[in-house]
């Protein structure tokens, strides 16, 4: 049996232990002086070293177990974009056994109400950027106003308590809760997050994701890098690096990369709201980040955007992109913008939490086309087509074991056990495997990722189908140089919709703006149709009824190549 694995060992994992006890209270191996801060506002440069961040999480849980009884296996749902105290109330949370669910603040009222139903959310923090939608979204849920509150003061807010009136309170008490303890193994089947994932079909589902998956994937990295080895040469995370924590924190790459395995290295995250490429620009100098972890839009943008061209970025140790497919094209420019950095790509999935491969630490540029070397504990086997295990350079689907993969999908048995397989994952991708090194050559699972995010073409269609122009849709990507691919949708018009086409194209025209703005209404930006509307008289479908996307995707795709 062809089975693919890093020679290197594991150090050990403790699996009693929840993730505040690990990062706050369990000293790191890693020397990180006191002063360091943890935590630095982008815009502000308000920061938090290690006794504000325990002072501001016990104040918090304390406050969360008083006013609303936040107690084991409880959700709560962050909906907030990158903040300084997003981990503290992470951790705030885990402490008294409750559960985060974290959701993308730009997400509509419709999907956060998906959400917060689906995770059984019985308190909002938001950020009064997300308020608007928070309020709406909760009212839609059936959450009362009460079970909201607010990371940050702001003008015109409704009385909602915010963190710092709830850290003051929950500090000036004698402690309400005793801190949740695990006896051995516990950690494996306790619950610290539900992170939203398509998997590899149908509607985002709520992925299971264990303490221990956490605190298992951050001593993998670790581990990956040869951070404890005191021969190893060439160190790449060091304490008092500066990390720019670009990456949305919802996102298992920024929660599980940034905001827990470089922590535990001893680096200080810039916690930015808002990705804007010439703010992001200035804040590389302004905090002299010494490590950039990106998605590849970031990528194009670094290498073509006028506003880099002759920045010095020589403090710049490494650049990371991830959540999709980098070009050996950019990834080749990049490294001429950062002369001293070590450059490459990191590959992992949300079930995986997160890391499945990673930039080899004793490569200063990746391989190209790679997205890493398999990190530590990770087993990885090939499936060909034919079921078969492909040896190394043959093609198949990446299907992996891995102390950190995630527990199922909360709730759905059936889209569990058709992707956690007795131990192991099925990741939907096709890859080769070569020296260890991840190359995708393709998705075989449905969802398509746009911008890095997820986009489920069942959740769309399911949407457009609500539409009364609609008869029936098909969505497919169609690959998009910033985007790296775009939602286009295959329409069957209804009997009206299609009378009006027939009119002419200022006909087609007006039903083709009504799909969109139906979708551009109702669903995050990165979810709207980009690559457009097109009219079929018929979705194909195989006798069981089940769109055969791939033939509409690769029929868009020469479409789209032949132009
Ligand atoms: P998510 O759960 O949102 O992180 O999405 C996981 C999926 O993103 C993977 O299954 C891949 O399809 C894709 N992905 C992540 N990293 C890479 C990469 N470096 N290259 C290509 N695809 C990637």
């Amino acid at each position: 049996m062809t089975l693919f694995q890093n020679p290197f060992p594991v150090p050990h994992i403790p699996d009693d232990l929840t993730i505040p006890q690990f990062m706050l209270r369990e000293p790191s191996q890693l020397p990180r002086a006191r002063n360091i801060p943890w935590f630095i506002n982008d815009k502000t440069g308000r920061s938090y070293c290690f006794e504000e961040v325990h002072h501001r999480t016990f104040g918090l849980a304390n406050a969360l177990s008083i006013k609303w009884s936040i107690a084991k296996d409880d959700v709560v749902c962050l909906f907030s974009p990158n903040h300084v105290d997003y981990a503290n109330v992470v951790w705030a949370v885990h402490t008294l056994g409750g559960i985060i669910s974290p959701a993308n603040p730009g997400y509509t009222p419709d999907e956060l109400v998906h959400q917060l139903t689906t995770a059984k959310a019985k308190l909002l923090v938001t950020h009064p950027v997300s308020l608007k939608t928070a309020l709406a979204a909760a009212k839609a849920a059936g959450l009362p106003n009460s079970s909201i509150l607010v990371l940050e003061k702001a003008h015109n807010l409704p009385n909602l308590p915010t963190l710092d009136e709830l850290i003051d309170f929950g500090a000036s008490l004698p402690s309400n809760y005793s801190a949740v303890r695990l006896r051995p193994g516990e950690s494996k089947t306790t619950i610290a997050f539900l992170c939203f994932s398509s998997g590899t079909t149908g509607k985002p589902k709520a992925v299971i994701i264990p303490h221990y998956s956490i605190i298992a994937n951050t001593i993998q990295t670790t581990a990956h890098f040869h951070l404890l080895d005191p021969q190893w040469p060439n160190k790449r995370f060091l304490p008092g690096d500066v990390i720019l924590g670009v990456l949305p924190f919802f996102h298992i790459y920024g929660l599980v990369v940034i905001m827990h395995f470089t922590l535990y290295c001893g680096a200080s995250i810039v916690a930015v709201p808002k990705f804007n490429f010439e703010e992001f620009l200035s804040s590389i100098h302004r905090f002299k980040a010494t490590h950039l972890f990106v998605v590849p839009p970031q990528v194009v943008l670094l290498c073509k955007h006028p506003a880099a061209k002759n920045r010095v970025f020589d403090h710049v140790k490494m650049v990371v992109s991830g959540a999709a497919p980098l070009s050996g094209d950019l990834m080749q420019q990049v490294t001429k913008i950062f002369p001293n950095a070590s450059i490459g790509q990191g590959f992992g999935m949300t079930e995986s939490a997160a890391t499945v491969s990673f930039i080899q630490a004793d490569k200063k540029i990746g391989t190209i086309g790679s997205a890493g070397g398999l990190i530590p504990g990770i087993i990885a086997k090939v499936v060909k087509a034919d079921g078969s295990l492909g040896k190394e350079g043959e093609q198949g689907e990446l299907v992996i074991k891995g102390p950190a993969n995630a527990l199922g999908y909360l709730n759905n048995p059936k889209a569990t056990a058709e992707t956690f397989v007795d131990g192991w994952l099925r990741t939907g991708d096709e890859v080769i495997i070569k020296d260890n090194e991840i190359f995708v050559v393709d998705r075989l699972k449905e969802i398509m990722k746009v911008r890095g995010f997820q986009v489920a073409p069942a959740e769309l269609e399911g949407h457009l189908l609500l539409h009364p122009d609609v008869k029936d849709a098909c969505v497919v990507g169609i690959p998009d140089d910033y985007s790296g691919e775009i939602p286009l949708a295959y329409v069957v018009p209804s009997d009206a919709a299609q009378k009006e086409i027939q009119k002419g194209p200022a006909g087609a025209r007006k039903i083709q703006k009504e799909i969109e703005k139906h979708v551009s209404d109702n669903k995050v930006r990165y979810k709207w149709l980009a690559g457009g509307v097109v009219f079929i008289d018929t979705v194909p479908k195989n006798p069981s009824g089940k769109i055969l996307r791939r033939h509409l995707r690769d029929q868009a795709r020469a479409e789209r190549a032949s132009r």
